[in-house]
């Protein structure tokens, strides 16, 4: 059989490191993206490596079509046609609408629903057929919260490309779903926030504690996986509880 082939889009730290790890262990192929975090990225090829699976890092900014258009031009070339798409690079910073410049909002939609939009136009002519796409949004889609609207914003906008986008695949045999995690342990969660704004969040859903990077690498499996064959179109909601 041959080696199925993921990319997983900001996989150099954060959760996408954990689901490239994941991906790995399961047998695939795993192109580790990144923007910036160069030897992060390399020292996840090489932890892949040590471990038997086949991984490489590829450096690409999301936001830029030309990028995307190189990523998987690198991928095919070493690696082969993509299967599995997992959409995970994105930024968040928790600003009051009425404070949001102009410079985060074009940043914040340019990585999070842009990049995506970027990928998945290119996986249109370019994965194989019966393959996955796994988006990110987040539950914050469902809350609400204040200082989170350009975020929360460019996350709707996903979860509809990935509503919209699944149904223009068919007769593919591909599905397009996106994962909504709560708040999961990671510096994009970390950043900005006091420790008590921390606890709070944490003490939020009933499971009353943090997600971790595990969690949602598990969702996202499970996704890529044999056993979710019938879920298409869908949106994941992985917090705990929280809504
Ligand atoms: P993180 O720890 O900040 O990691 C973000 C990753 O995205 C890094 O590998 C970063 O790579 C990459 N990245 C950023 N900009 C990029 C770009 N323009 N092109 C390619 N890669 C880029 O974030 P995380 O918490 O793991 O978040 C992963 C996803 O989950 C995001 O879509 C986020 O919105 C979503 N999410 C997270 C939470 C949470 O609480 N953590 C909750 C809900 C949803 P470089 O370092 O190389 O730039």
């Amino acid at each position: 059989m041959t080696q199925k082939v993921a990319i997983v889009t900001g996989a150099s730290r954060g959760i996408g490191a954990v689901i490239a790890e994941r991906l790995a262990g399961e047998g695939l192929a795993v192109v580790i993206n990144y923007a910036s975090s160069a030897a992060e990225a390399e020292a996840l090829v090489a932890s892949v490596q040590a471990k038997g699976g086949k991984a490489i890092a590829v450096k690409a900014d999301v936001a830029s079509a030309g990028d995307v258009r190189a990523l998987f031009d690198t991928t095919e070339q070493q690696l082969g046609k993509v299967d599995v798409l997992v959409n995970n690079a994105g930024i968040l910073k928790m600003v009051a609408l009425a404070e949001t410049d102009d410079e985060l909002y074009e940043r914040t939609f340019a990585i999070n629903t842009r990049g995506t939009f970027n990928t998945l136009r290119e996986a249109a002519s370019r994965m194989n057929d019966g393959g996955r796409i796994i988006n990110f949004s987040s539950s914050t889609v469902g809350m609400n919260l204040p200082n989170y609207s350009v975020y929360i914003a460019s996350k709707a906008a996903v979860e509809s490309l990935t509503q919209v986008f699944a149904k223009e695949l068919r007769g593919r045999g591909i599905t397009v779903n996106a994962v909504a995690p709560g708040p999961v342990a990671t510096d994009l969660f970390f950043n900005g926030k006091s420790e008590e704004q921390i606890q709070n969040l944490a003490k939020m859903p009933p499971l009353e504690r943090l997600g971790q990077p595990d969690d949602i690498a598990g969702v996202v499996a499970f996704l890529t996986g044999p056993d979710s064959g019938w879920i298409n179109g869908q949106i994941l909601r992985a917090n705990g509880g929280l809504v």
